[in-house]
């Protein structure tokens, strides 16, 4: 286990950690919301470093990420845990439950994308938050061997790790799940604010691609849908946005996005966008 990185003791050896804007305040011997950061004897340990639970080779447009290095492929790993609780979530298996892993220093990650030719790291599947540590020590090597890295994130982190973490991110998807405040308190246990900051901060700094996951009777209003566009556009129009159809999930039964309906909203984002594209239809 490696001890991890943006906490601060609080009372009665809790531990407060920082990593992400929950803020977990954690008794000794237990653990975050996150279910991957442990208190133990006062100091905060990442449960998951180096604990993969895939690593394969993906076309960069599965991100998706369309306008960065296209037609290229990425080395994608992934390992566990999750720190929203989207009843939708579409990576259930590794984001709340612990699956089979492989152990993977960071020296290797780097070897074994060098060796398959790919141009960028991507850190993916489960939130890459979520094994922050190992994104980082990963990512900065890389970087020193003039590849890529790419994170696909939910954006739900806080601005001192984000900031440490940019300089060596080339590339990042970020998930905008809604418009609506209530419905990231309802459906995914957290808030909108901090993805919005994450997105302001990233584009700065980077190139970033958003997506939003249209699922039926949470976010299919095209009042909200049109107010996110709007949004969007205030911060950079040419961001890239993926407009990506829903199908049932996880504890989620709702019948998948209508169609008709995806077509109608990429013509609506259009208006305010420059590139906007359609996923799952
Ligand atoms: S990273 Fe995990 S432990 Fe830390 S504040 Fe977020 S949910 Fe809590």
């Amino acid at each position: 286990m490696k001890e991890a990185l943006f906490y601060e003791k609080a009372a009665n050896q809790s531990i407060k950690c920082r990593l992400c804007p929950h803020h977990c305040v954690i008794g000794e011997g237990k653990v975050g919301l996150c279910g991957v950061r442990e208190n133990q004897g006062g100091k905060l340990y990442t449960l998951n470093y180096g604990k993969l639970s895939a690593l394969q080779i993906d076309p960069i447009e599965k991100k998706p990420l369309y306008s960065f290095m296209p037609n290229t492929q990425t080395f994608s790993v992934g390992s566990y845990g999750c720190n929203l609780g989207c009843i939708f979530c579409q990576n259930f298996r590794i984001a709340k439950s612990v699956p089979e892993t492989v152990a993977k220093e960071p020296e290797e990650i780097v070897l074994l994308a060098e060796k398959m030719g790919t141009p960028s790291i991507s850190y993916t599947y489960n939130e890459p938050a979520m094994f922050y540590e190992f994104v980082y020590d990963t990512a900065k090597l890389a970087k020193q061997q003039g590849l890529k890295n790419v994170m696909v994130t939910n954006g739900y982190i806080e601005k001192e790790p984000l900031q440490t973490l940019m300089p060596y991110m080339d590339a990042l998807n970020i998930d905008l799940k809604s418009f609506r405040n209530e419905t990231y308190q309802k459906y995914c246990n957290g808030h909108l604010s901090p993805v919005m900051d994450t997105i302001r901060f990233a584009c700065r700094h980077s190139h970033v691609e958003v997506t939003t996951l249209v699922v039926t009777e949470m976010n299919d209003d095209e009042e909200e849908l049109v107010e996110l566009f709007q949004w969007l556009a205030a911060v950079d129009e040419n961001i890239p946005l993926h407009l990506s159809r829903y199908f049932p999930r996880y504890r989620y039964d709702k019948e998948p996005t209508e169609v008709s309906f995806m077509q109608k909203m990429k013509q609506e984002a259009e208006r305010f966008l420059n590139h906007v594209f359609l996923g799952n239809v």
